[in-house]
């Protein structure tokens, strides 16, 4: 352990300082009742001003981030995120706005939405778009009252079920689950698409729509998606389109096009805003022309989503403009297929063909069981690579195989960073075969090795006191 590893607790030290503040000028505000008023000062440590800087440096350095490493978690699109998209939002003209402000006095701010919508909708090939949603899921729930106020202004009432591909992303039928619809399973084909046959006897005066992600969670395009589109339009049912992973598709195919009528759009994961930790996102709801009128009648947030958020979305898409956003798509897609190519033969590649932004491994070709030594998972494989200095991709999703290793390189790693990547990789599968049990205690150079995930998950260890 290095000296600095120790917290600024066990740094205190009583009357340590790492401040001054000018006298007080004012005079002394009114009495605060006894009754909150602290009966002992708190406890807070007393530490020098360079005692905080590296405490809170070094705690940065704890985790890992797109700006520390390579990131290739798939379905959540870790790009990096440019530094000028920080600076737009950090303008103090529109930092210093309220919500609450006249209208007169955040004209920018308006015209900055104004001219969001006109660029999402020429992105999707959707009429209209709303910005209160804040997140992927949000947009969801939001997309999916859309579709219940649809068919209700219809007098259409018995339609409420909802059906989502087995290959769907978890907030697909938990979103539906939240707006009161019922959700039905449609199977996927050995080949990673919808199974249209089993599709067909779904579809009828029950359904009120269906959601689908084009390329879909296994980084595949689904290639008759017009087809499947018109089977649940002609069945009186709407097309919802989980746009998270717009990256391989801007300015190459929209989904409006596709047949789609309501979508979202991750902002915070195509519009290279940060994101992680939980937020803050922005996952505006864009609606074809013949359900704009339900726009307004839906409202999801209290001031038009996170603002800080879309600014950074519209920095970077007036920076790349129509030919360069069309590049994102193309240099995400030739990335995947790169990395895929070059590691099929030590990971298990269940579907071949050209994938999307993103592809999926079902664990190692060769994972060294032997004897009573347990073979090297999938897990193991992930917790491995960050001794490497590169992030897990996402494992154990989609639920499709049991070994998921789902990695998206994204438009924005060079060429040398994906070798570097592909270099590890194989090490890894190399290692495996030889000697499992590397993999088994990796990682063995980060500050915190393998938590038990369940209990970090159920009940985190957040305080000082409670860690000792
Ligand atoms: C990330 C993601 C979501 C959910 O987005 P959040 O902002 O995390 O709520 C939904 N669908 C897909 C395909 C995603 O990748």
């Amino acid at each position: 352990m290095k000296y600095y590893d120790k917290l600024v607790f066990e740094l205190s030290r009583k009357g340590r300082k790492g401040y001054s503040l000018p006298a007080n000028r004012f005079p002394s505000s009114p009495a605060i009742p006894e009754t909150l008023l602290r009966a002992e000062a708190p406890a807070l440590p007393e530490v020098s001003e360079p005692d905080v800087v590296r405490h809170y440096t070094n705690l940065s350095q704890m985790n890992f981030g797109v700006d520390t490493g390579f990131y290739p978690l798939g379905s959540c699109t870790m790009k990096y995120n440019p530094k000028v998209n920080e600076d737009v939002a950090a303008l103090p003209g529109f930092s210093g706005l309220h919500p609450l402000m006249h209208a007169g006095l955040t004209k920018g701010a308006l015209k900055v939405y104004q001219e969001m919508d006109k660029a999402l909708a020429a992105i999707t090939g959707m009429e209209a778009f709303t910005f209160d949603p804040c997140a992927g899921a949000h947009g969801e729930l939001t997309g999916l009252m859309i579709m219940r106020e649809y068919h209700r202004h219809r007098g259409d009432t018995a339609r409420t079920k909802v059906i989502v591909p087995d290959s769907a992303h978890g907030t697909n039928p938990a979103s539906a689950a939240v707006c009161g619809l019922e959700v039905v399973e449609v199977k996927s084909l050995a080949n990673g698409r919808v199974d249209v046959e089993a599709l067909k006897p779904l579809l009828d005066g029950t359904v009120a729509g269906m959601m689908m992600t084009n390329p879909n969670t296994l980084g595949l395009f689904e290639t008759q998606i017009r087809e499947i589109a018109a089977l649940v339009h002609e069945a009186g049912g709407l097309m919802y389109y989980d746009g998270a992973n717009m990256n391989p598709l801007m300015g190459v195919v929209r989904p409006g096009d596709m047949g789609f009528d309501i979508m979202h759009l991750n902002l915070h994961k195509t519009f290279s805003t940060p994101h992680g930790g939980g937020g803050p996102g922005a996952g505006p709801v864009g609606v074809a022309a013949h359900l704009v009128d339900c726009l307004p009648d839906i409202r999801v947030s209290g001031f038009h989503g996170n603002f800080g958020v879309i600014l950074r979305a519209y920095a970077y898409i007036l920076m790349l403009g129509r030919d360069h956003l069309k590049e994102v798509g193309q240099y995400s897609v030739l990335g995947a297929n790169y990395i895929k190519e070059s590691l099929k033969d030590l990971y298990k590649l269940p579907i071949e063909g050209v994938c999307k932004h993103e592809f999926v491994f079902d664990g190692l070709v060769n994972d060294g069981a032997h004897d009573d030594v347990p073979g090297a998972t999938t897990l193991d494989v992930a917790k491995r690579l960050l001794d490497f200095g590169f992030h897990a991709p996402t494992i154990y999703f989609p639920l499709l195989f049991h070994q998921a290793i789902m990695v998206e390189p994204t438009e924005t790693e060079s060429k040398e960073t994906l070798d570097a990547f592909i270099e590890v990789m194989r090490k890894i599968a190399l290692e495996a075969a030889e000697d499992p049990a590397i993999l088994h205690d990796a990682p063995h150079s980060t500050p915190v090795r393998r938590p038990d995930e369940t209990l970090a998950a159920r009940t985190p260890v957040l305080k000082y006191k409670d860690a000792q």
